[in-house]
C-alpha cells in the first residue's frame, strides 16, 4: 500500500507540474518563399519553427480543444500551442501540411470559402481542403468574402449591416460543411478585425471568435476575440518566435477603452484591471505601433489598475496597444495582453481597407 500510494503521489506531483492554464495559438498564411512578405514564412523559416517546439516539448493541440479546454478551466499540458493558417492558401497544402503530417501535429485552417469556389491559383481547392482533414488537420470559418466584415457600407443601416454580416460567415459555413460535412464553431475574423457588434453576431450564432491582435489564451481570455501571434517574413526570427510561444497571458479582468471607440481621435486612454499573478505589475509597459512605448500610469495595487494613454496615436483602421510584464518564476518569459480597436475617419466615414 505505501508504494502504491507514493506511486500516486508522484502521479499527483507529475500531473500538477506538467499542468498549465494557458496556450499560445499561433497565425500563418503563406509557407512560401514566393508570396507576399507580410503574409508568409519560408519552408525553411517554418521548419525552424517547428523544430524549436519540437525541441523544447511543446505540445501540439487543435485550435477547437484549446479553446474548449480553456472555457471550462481545465488544465492544459504544460508549453501548448496551437497552429492556425488563415485564407487556406495552396502552400499550406504544398509546404506546411507534409511537414505537419511528418510530425503528426494538428493544425487549424481557416477558409473563407469564395476564393475556393474561384477556385483563385493561389488558393486550395475544396479537395486539397478534404486533404487536410484526412491528415489531421481542422478547419474553420474565415467567411464567404473575406471582407472588411466591420465597415459599414455607403448609405448601408444597421439593420442591413448585419444581415449582410450574418450572411456572410452563414454562407462560409454553408459551402463548407457542403464540400467537407464539417460544420466548426470557430470564425476567424478578416483581417482580425472586430466590433463589439461583429463580435454579438459571432456570438448569436454560435461560434467563437479569433482575432490576430498578439497575446496567450487563458481563462480570462474574451473568447470572442481570442489572440494569436503573427508570423511572417521580418517578424518570425527565433528569438521573437520563442518569446511568443513562451508568452502567458496577463490576467486582464476588465478593460475599458472609453465610451467610444469610433473615430480616430476618439481614444484617449485604455483601462485595464488585472489579477494577481505570477508577474511583476510595476513593470508592466505598453506599446503602440512600431513599439513606440506608451505612459502607464498605475490608478490601484489590489486589483492591480492602470491606465495607459494612447492620446494620439489612434489612425483610422486597425489599432493595437501590446502590454508586458516579466514573469516572476520565469527568468525570460513574459506575461502579454494585446488589445485591438479600429476607428473611423475623423469624418466618420469608413476607413479604406
Ligand atoms: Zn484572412
Amino acid at each position: 500500500m505505501i508504494a502504491r500510494g507514493a506511486i500516486l503521489a508522484g502521479c499527483l506531483w507529475l500531473s500538477a507540474a506538467l499542468a498549465d492554464d494557458h496556450a499560445v495559438v499561433l497565425i500563418y498564411h503563406h509557407v512560401s518563399a514566393d508570396t507576399p512578405a507580410a503574409t508568409s514564412v519560408t519552408p525553411a523559416v517554418f521548419d525552424r519553427h517547428l523544430d524549436y517546439l519540437d525541441a523544447n516539448g511543446f505540445t501540439v493541440w487543435p485550435l477547437s480543444r484549446v479553446i474548449d479546454a480553456v472555457a471550462a478551466r481545465e488544465a492544459l499540458p504544460r508549453n501548448t500551442v496551437a497552429i492556425t493558417f488563415d485564407d487556406a492558401y495552396r502552400s499550406v497544402y504544398t509546404e506546411a501540411l507534409p511537414r505537419l503530417r511528418r510530425r503528426g501535429w494538428p493544425f487549424t485552417v481557416f477558409v473563407n470559402s469564395e476564393a475556393v469556389d474561384r477556385g483563385y491559383a493561389s488558393t486550395m481547392s475544396w479537395e486539397q481542403i478534404r486533404g487536410l482533414l484526412e491528415a489531421g488537420g481542422e478547419i474553420g470559418n474565415h467567411s464567404h468574402t473575406h471582407d472588411h466584415l466591420v465597415r459599414r457600407h455607403a448609405g448601408e443601416s444597421e439593420a442591413d449591416w448585419r444581415r449582410r454580416a450574418t450572411r456572410d460567415i452563414e454562407t462560409a459555413a454553408a459551402r463548407i460543411e457542403a464540400e467537407t460535412g464539417i460544420r466548426s464553431r470557430l470564425f476567424a475574423y478578416p483581417y482580425g478585425e472586430y466590433s463589439e457588434p461583429l463580435k454579438n453576431i459571432v456570438r448569436e450564432l454560435g461560434y467563437r471568435g479569433i482575432a490576430q491582435q498578439s497575446g496567450a489564451v487563458g481563462y480570462l481570455t474574451d473568447l470572442l476575440a481570442v489572440p494569436r501571434f503573427p508570423l511572417a517574413r521580418g517578424y518570425d526570427d527565433l528569438e521573437r518566435f520563442a518569446t511568443g510561444v513562451n508568452a502567458r497571458p496577463l490576467p486582464v479582468r476588465a478593460v475599458d477603452v472609453g465610451a467610444s471607440s469610433r473615430r480616430a481621435g476618439d481614444i484617449e486612454r485604455l483601462r485595464l484591471v488585472l489579477d494577481a499573478g505570477d508577474y511583476r505589475p510595476r513593470q508592466l509597459a505598453c506599446y503602440g505601433a512600431g513599439g513606440k512605448a506608451l505612459p502607464v500610469e498605475r490608478r490601484a495595487d489590489e486589483p492591480f489598475e492602470v491606465v495607459i494613454d494612447v492620446t494620439g496615436i489612434g489612425r483610422p483602421g486597425r489599432n493595437k496597444v501590446n502590454c508586458t510584464a516579466p514573469a516572476i518564476d520565469e527568468p525570460g518569459a513574459w506575461f502579454w495582453y494585446s488589445h485591438q480597436w479600429l476607428l473611423r475617419n475623423p469624418d466618420g466615414s469608413w476607413y479604406e481597407g
